[in-house]
């Protein structure tokens, strides 16, 4: 068999959906796995669609993953150009091609005349049908042909469907697949603009590019057909295809939308868009939080398994055990506690350096200006307590700043009047301490008073803290330094006497 080559190709029409990394990452682990290559294609001949940046979104999100392709726009290889757009002259003579051969057709009606027949009809379809009573060189003489041609105005062309066919084709996880001809539409396969459709530039790129199998979501099944007609009449081999599941909202009911994050209040594109349309704006998930490594397992455990109930996998392991046969049939819900789920094992796992680095910016914005050592000392005590990484700081913003505000109602439950003076004591202890002795130090006095540490533990947190939750208090009050956690306390005895007179 020839080597494995597979594309990613996207329209670059807006932000990357969470469901096009998941083709991205399941054309990236077939090619690993199969020592093949991995191709990025920008499918931008829609120029109307078009919306400038999404190509480098693309590339940068695939960078965040790190699931890089090793062709394509700015990666080069031997099958450019990678942009659609600049390949356009290379797609007429297979039009000329079809068309010659009586596969294809010249369509003049416009796109008001459509329209009326859709509203018309709102079943209408350009077809084997229909053709016959539409304005196209199947109806017209060679002469009122080639005098629009010559005038150029809403020249289409049309693939010609042959009519009374069934059309099949072996998908890889779909398995026999068959079309009714008569059920498919006359594609516009050409545009008056001189740009081929997705249809067209498809097929070609991918014989040019010799493409072996097509791995993409489930919504081009319906076009599949019409591909395999192409790749038939221009004497190609087709490739093999793999029809991917949808991604289901959370309820399990429709596809998973670019607008449900709005709606569901969590992400759906890998990194944040600024669009000039305020609806267009998105959180991505990497500024929400989201470590791509953890992300990119949830995504790849959405209509995929390894065999076997593991569920934390490395991209270099499943690089090894991907496989198309493991891929479900059925539509994948979309479950964002799991990928929290996911998030919160990838951060107990990192390196706390390199989460202090990825929180750096949020630290700063906060007005938090610590060393990377610091906040990776810090990372290291909070990442078992959080979902998201910025968490890191906003649920422990007692690493950086004295509290502001306490939690009143635990400090009513368990502050007595007469505990001040002992509080005090232990404040003054932390302020005097050497750092090595700060438990011994507080645990000594309580315990030399005949105190009871349960007593007295919370208090001092909730002095030092502002809350009752956060990692080990004595790692807590050596990070921030014993003397700060003595000013503290003390600062804090005064607010427990207020709130308890
Ligand atoms: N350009 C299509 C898209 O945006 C690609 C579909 C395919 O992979 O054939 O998804």
């Amino acid at each position: 068999m020839d080597s494995v080559r597979v594309r990613f190709a996207p329209s670059p029409t807006g932000a990357l959906h969470i469901g096009g990394v998941r083709t991205a990452l399941y054309n990236y682990l077939f090619a690993k796995k199969n020592n093949g290559t991995f191709i990025l294609r920008i499918e931008d001949t829609d120029q109307a669609r078009y919306v400038p940046g999404a190509e480098t979104y693309i590339i940068e999100s695939l960078r965040w993953f790190g699931i890089l392709p090793t062709e394509g726009p700015e990666f080069g290889g031997e099958y450019g150009p990678y942009r659609q757009s600049e390949r356009k002259d290379l797609y007429k003579k297979y039009v000329d091609r079809l068309l010659e051969d009586g596969n294809a057709y010249y369509a003049f009606d416009t796109a008001e005349e459509l329209d009326v027949l859709r509203k018309n009809d709102p079943e209408f379809k350009y077809d084997g049908k229909s053709r016959m009573s539409l304005k196209n060189s199947l109806t017209l003489s060679n002469d009122e042909t080639q005098k629009l041609l010559e005038k150029g105005d809403h020249v289409a062309v049309r693939l010609k469907i042959p009519v009374n066919e069934s059309i099949s084709f072996d998908d890889q996880i779909r398995g026999h697949v068959t079309f009714d001809s008569n059920e498919l539409d006359d594609k516009v396969i050409l545009k008056g603009d001189g740009m081929p459709t997705y249809h067209l530039a498809n097929i070609v790129d991918d014989h040019l590019m010799k493409i072996t199998h097509v791995i993409r979501g489930e919504e081009w099944l319906s076009s599949t057909p019409h591909h395999v007609l192409m790749y038939r009449f221009l004497g190609w081999e087709a490739p093999i295809f793999a029809h991917l599941p949808l991604i289901l909202k959370p309820t399990g009911q429709g596809k998973l939308s670019k607008r449900d994050g709005a709606k569901f209040g969590f992400p759906v594109f890998p990194l944040s868009w600024d669009s000039d349309h305020e609806e267009d704006n998105f959180t991505g998930f990497r500024e929400d939080g989201y470590l791509a490594d953890g992300l990119l397992n949830f995504l790849a455990l959405l209509g995929w398994s390894p065999g076997n109930d593991q569920e934390i996998i490395s991209l270099e392991d499943m690089c090894k055990v991907f496989s198309l046969d493991k891929i479900v049939k059925s539509g994948a819900r979309f479950d964002i506690d799991k990928a929290l789920w996911f998030n919160q094992q990838y951060i107990i796992h990192a390196d706390d350096l390199r989460l202090a680095y990825l929180i750096q910016d949020r630290a700063i914005e906060a007005g938090y200006h610590v060393s990377t050592e610091y906040l990776a000392e810090v990372c290291g005590l909070m990442k078992e307590r959080v979902h998201k990484t910025h968490e890191i700081i906003t649920n422990a913003r007692f690493f950086f700043e004295a509290p502001h505000v306490y939690d009143d109602e635990s400090i009513k439950k368990k502050y007595r009047q007469d505990q001040k003076h002992h509080l005090l004591a232990i404040a003054n202890i932390l302020k005097n301490v050497n750092e090595d002795g700060i438990e011994t130090g507080i645990k000594d006095y309580i315990q030399g008073q005949g105190l009871k540490l349960g007593e007295y533990m919370p208090l001092i947190r909730i002095g030092v803290c502002g809350t009752m939750q956060g990692p080990d208090l004595m790692k807590t009050i050596h990070l921030i330094t014993a003397n700060e956690a003595g000013n503290r306390l003390e600062h804090a005895v005064s607010h427990f006497d207020k709130l308890t007179q």
